[in-house]
């Protein structure tokens, strides 16, 4: 097979209509008015769409919104995590290695956040999932590497700094300033999250065009039609 030059995702940021599910999927107010237009439209919206893949990679990012996400690290909590590791020379403390191993210990945490969740389960299904096409691209490591995408998918703040852009002294090194991180495996990487997002993409049409046909299903539901 060939991989094509790395392309930017269709969907560089979190699609609009995903936020809009998130905040409406913990909403304390899902009234339905006929006239206006509430977080209860989202949720119905989204719902009446055929359950597609995108829909559920916008499960997934609002599931894993809700969940609660290990903190970084206090300056004290990193020092002591330094001083069991091997000294610098001159007996000086190994903060960049403890930053490090810091990053790694985040990583894994939330890997295992990621494969708890349920759409996790589904969209890395053999057979109904995002797994059969990943393996019909001929990517070695399918599995994981689908993996590390959703969790960029997830997350895509920058694992130096957490996302805040500044590093011990300035602009943090890893991320040049940005706050996020780049998709995982380059070109393969790139190559699952572009497929993916031609999936969300749907999703978020089909999301729009429902919201459109929301006053006549209201109206309907309401036995005013
Ligand atoms: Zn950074």
């Amino acid at each position: 097979m060939t991989i094509e030059a790395p392309i930017k995702p269709a969907t560089a940021e979190r699609p609009t209509v995903a936020e809009r599910l998130t905040s409406a999927s913990t909403s304390s107010d899902l009234s339905v008015d006929l006239e206006k237009r509430g977080d209860a439209d989202y949720l119905i919206a989204a719902g009446i769409q055929r359950a597609g893949l995108g829909r559920l990679v916008q499960q997934l990012i609002c599931e894993w919104d809700r969940r609660e996400k290990p903190r970084p690290l206090t300056d004290e909590q990193l020092q002591r995590v330094a001083e069991q590791m091997p000294r610098k020379s001159r007996g000086r403390l190994d903060m960049v290695g403890a930053r490090v191993a810091e990053g790694r210990w985040h990583m894994e945490r939330r890997m295992e956040i990621l494969r708890g969740l349920p759409q996790y389960t589904r969209l890395t299904d053999a057979h109904a999932g995002f797994l059969p096409w990943v393996l019909a691209q001929g990517i070695k490591d399918a599995r994981a590497k689908l993996t590390d995408v959703l969790l960029w998918w997830c997350d895509r703040k920058c694992p130096g700094c957490g996302g805040v852009k500044l590093g011990e002294m300035a602009i943090c090194e890893t991320c040049k300033g940005f706050g996020t991180r780049e998709v995982p495996h380059e070109a393969e990487g790139q190559l699952i999250s572009g497929h993916i997002a031609a999936h969300v993409d749907r999703a978020r049409s089909g999301t729009i065009a429902a919201l459109k046909r929301m006053k006549g299903l209201k109206t309907v539901a309401a036995g005013k039609g």
